[in-house]
């Protein structure tokens, strides 16, 4: 049977929506912030087990941005999407060496969705849109796209890259409502720190969004 992929787009963004610059994150030294990244995007639903994994989808210039020795990131299915990318991923591929690549994030969701981990079944597992602000884009245009895992970065920063959705949304970007503290914590499976955080000079908060149909 083929299950529904849900997506939930992972982001730290500033109150105007500013993800990156020059290729690279706009701030430096949220180590918490990023440590956070990598628990609720390793961290398994409770109905899953190793050797199943949850899945990181990203852009090609976000893998680019990642330091060589820390990609594949860890403990993650890592999928990267390219225009250059073969139309086959290799069958087989070892995912802890190398990504996923897929020529379109309708390709990431079929891989996905046609690669179910032995016994646990595609729905137990979750799925990451982790950047950048095309693959966010091109995300949010698509059911799929339920949730935004938003770190909402309170001091102000140049950037050149924007995530394409105002939170709270606009007329015309489809209605996001925020959820509280309780249902962010039970949706990760961890209790989040509640509240501004500052690290490095930085404040920021997480921050839970979801679709509302
Ligand atoms: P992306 O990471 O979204 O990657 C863009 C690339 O993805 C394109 O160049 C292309 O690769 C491929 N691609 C895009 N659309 C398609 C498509 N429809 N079909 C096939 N391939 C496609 O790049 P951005 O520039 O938007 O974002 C990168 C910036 O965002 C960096 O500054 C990064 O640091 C930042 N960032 C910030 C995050 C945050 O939470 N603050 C999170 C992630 C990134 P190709 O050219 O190879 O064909």
């Amino acid at each position: 049977t083929m299950l529904p992929v849900e997506l939930t787009l992972v982001v730290a963004a500033t109150r105007d929506m500013g993800i990156g610059r020059a290729g690279t994150l706009p701030w430096t030294g949220l180590k918490k912030e990023m440590a956070y990244f990598a628990r609720v995007t390793k961290r398994l639903p409770a109905d899953a087990q190793p050797p199943a994994m949850n899945a990181v989808i990203m852009g090609r210039k976000t893998w680019d941005s990642i330091p060589v020795k820390f990609r594949p990131l860890k403990g993650r299915l890592n999928i990267v999407i390219s225009r250059s990318h073969p139309e086959n991923t290799a069958a087989d591929l070892d995912v802890e060496k190398e990504p996923v690549k897929v020529g379109s994030l309708a390709q990431a969701l079929e891989y996905l969705k046609t690669h179910t981990p032995a016994g646990t079944g595609a729905a137990a597992t979750k799925a990451f849109v982790i950047g950048g602000a095309q693959i966010y884009g091109a995300s949010l245009a698509l059911p799929e796209a339920r949730r935004v895992l938003l770190t909402r970065v309170m001091d102000d920063f140049d950037c050149d890259t924007f995530f394409p959705l105002r939170l709270p949304s606009e007329e015309g970007e489809g209605k996001w409502a925020q959820r509280s503290k309780e249902e962010l914590d039970a949706w990760t499976g961890e209790t989040v720190t509640e509240g501004v955080q500052e690290e490095n000079g930085t404040r920021y908060e997480f921050q839970m969004w979801e679709r509302v149909d």
